[in-house]
């Protein structure tokens, strides 16, 4: 299901990821070891949800450090039908390089888990190593039983905020309902993060991050009135600086909380390393030197900040592997790609609302997006997991938003035809039912209706149901927004708000409310629903509510 295997993380019941390289990533492999821990997680781990066990509780000893480590919340993620990852970082001074902890020193991190919310009981805790050659994070896989768990972390005198977390329901469990947010594109200089706000309040079973979780550059100079808020730094390009981006991109509030709110699915796009990057390939063909190595920071730090059940990167130029699936009871299987790592090279030199017709190289044999083995991963995985809908995790657009015959944004999967229409005919002559694209990247709401064969005429195959930013301006003048809609793959367009998309899924029906900010400038605005949009199982297409 995953990259790694569980065993790789679970040494008895309980182990801790711990990177033997150093800061210098020159050398080293990863490794995994059980936790040093000062409990027994074997049995600390497989108390039975529900009984009334109370684990003693584990004295540490004081930390001297600048202030409280727990600055940048906890989050939790990759949710099986057994475990999930709890994470957070030590860092007491989030911006700054090592976080404000001291270079050599090795930290006992408990974490504790229980099923009421005031830690009543503790039924499962264990303990894990932060180590500043992974920016002391921790990333622990928490055996939990069915049912919501609140969770947080203890380091010296210091305690955490507390998170809630769900395990998945069991693959092939009858389930009658899913609740869940896709979101993506959260520049911190261009918006307050109200979405995550209104994310946290909902409440939803878990959420997917369909990437642009940081930026490297700073706000569009077009932006009406300016930032709102600073990078306070420039691009980064080191391994530091880019934890100090995660530092203080995670430093917000509104995005603890929803992190804090339920479990995540993290894939990346472009901006955790550099805006368009294909492969090793930078944005700009100058920079190609050092790109390798920069790709590889920009990875490791990502791995060190987000809550994913993978083991870190380790090789500049090998392959890093994050593209992976998830199970939610009979309900739903979720396909989550890496559009970015083996991707051709943009075609075209990469424009942007060109509106001559494609230059040739664009349909030039062998262009891809996701690289074949993900190719291959992805047909079969799709529709393999016994689940009424069958959905992809995905970055750039997919459904057909050609012009004319001019590909607008050579980016997306319009600049890779030959593939897309590969993989969409292959849905159609698998006939792999209730197909939904979750898409994000564009900074505007849309719903796409996905064919096999011609815009406007190929056979229905699924939808796409792309979310705008959580605070990303736009990228296109919203006076585009009516001639979008008249695009015959393009069911709807919203380019005003900045906003996430909160589904309701069940056996019948997909739900997918468009929640759209006022003003996400305004860090006080209304959130509200623009459209809901439904699917009905056993039809590939959408419509309004
Ligand atoms: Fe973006
Ligand atoms: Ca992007």
């Amino acid at each position: 299901m995953t990259p790694i295997s569980r065993r790789m993380f679970l040494a008895g019941s309980v182990a801790v990821v711990i990177t033997a390289c150093s800061n210098s990533k020159s050398s080293g492999t990863p490794t995994t070891a059980t936790a040093d821990s000062t409990t027994d997680p074997g049995s600390s781990t497989t108390t039975p949800a529900g009984e009334a066990t109370t684990l003693p509780t584990t004295s540490l000893a004081p930390l001297d450090i600048p202030g409280d480590p727990f600055t940048l919340g906890v989050a939790s993620g990759d949710p099986d039908a057994t475990s999930v990852v709890l994470w957070t970082r030590l860092a007491p001074e989030p911006s700054t390089t090592g976080g404000g902890m001291p270079d050599g020193l090795a930290v006992d991190v408990v974490w504790e888990a229980s099923s009421s919310a005031a830690f009543t009981t503790i039924e499962h805790s264990g303990t894990s190593v932060a180590i500043a050659a992974s920016a002391h994070s921790v990333h622990v896989v928490a055996e939990l039983a069915p049912g919501t768990w609140h969770y947080r972390f203890r380091a010296g005198q210091y305690t955490s905020p507390v998170g809630t977390t769900r395990v998945a329901p069991p693959r092939g469990e009858a389930t009658a309902v899913a609740r869940f947010a896709t979101m993506s594109c959260q520049h911190f200089e261009e918006g307050w993060y109200v979405a995550h706000r209104d994310l946290a309040a909902q409440r939803p079973d878990f959420a997917v991050f369909l990437g642009d979780y940081i930026y490297e550059d700073g706000a569009s100079p077009l932006l009406p009135g300016g930032a709102v808020r600073s990078h306070g730094a420039p691009e980064p390009v080191t391994l530091d600086e880019y934890r100090n981006r995660y530092g203080l991109y995670k430093s917000d509030t509104d995005l603890q909380a929803a992190h804090a709110a339920c479990p995540w699915f993290v894939i990346w796009d472009d901006h955790e390393v550099e805006n368009d990057y294909a492969s090793l390939s930078p944005q700009d063909p100058a920079e190609a030197g050092g790109f390798a190595a920069r790709r590889l920071a920009a990875y490791q730090a990502w791995w060190e900040h987000m809550p994913v059940r993978l083991p870190a990167p380790t090789d500049p130029t090998a392959e890093y592997r994050i593209y992976r699936d998830a199970v939610w009871g009979d309900l739903v299987g979720l396909a989550l790609l890496d559009g970015r790592q083996y991707r051709t090279d943009q075609a075209c030199g990469g424009a942007v609302l060109n509106l001559a017709p494609a230059c040739p190289e664009v349909t030039s044999p062998g262009r891809t997006m996701t690289g074949d083995d993900q190719e291959r991963w992805l047909l079969d995985t799709l529709g393999s997991w016994g689940t009424t809908w069958n959905a992809v995790g995905n970055q750039t657009v997919m459904s057909d938003a050609t012009f004319n015959r001019a590909v607008l944004n050579y980016d997306q999967w319009d600049g890779y035809p030959e593939q897309r229409a590969r993989i969409l005919q292959h849905l159609s002559d698998a006939e792999v039912a209730n197909v939904v694209v979750l898409t994000g990247d564009i900074h505007l709401a849309a719903v796409g209706q996905l064919r096999a064969g011609a815009p406007g005429v190929g056979t229905p195959v699924g939808v796409e149901l792309v979310t705008s930013s959580i605070s990303s301006s736009g990228l296109i003048d919203t006076s585009f927004q009516g001639l979008l809609r008249t695009f015959p793959d393009l069911i709807d367009a919203e380019l005003v708000h900045r906003g996430y998309i909160l589904h309701t899924v069940t056996p019948q029906r997909w739900s997918a409310d468009y929640r759209i900010v006022a003003d996400a400038k305004d860090p006080a605005s209304n959130v509200s629903t623009y459209r809901t949009y439904l699917i009905d199982a056993g039809s590939p297409t959408a419509r309004a509510a």
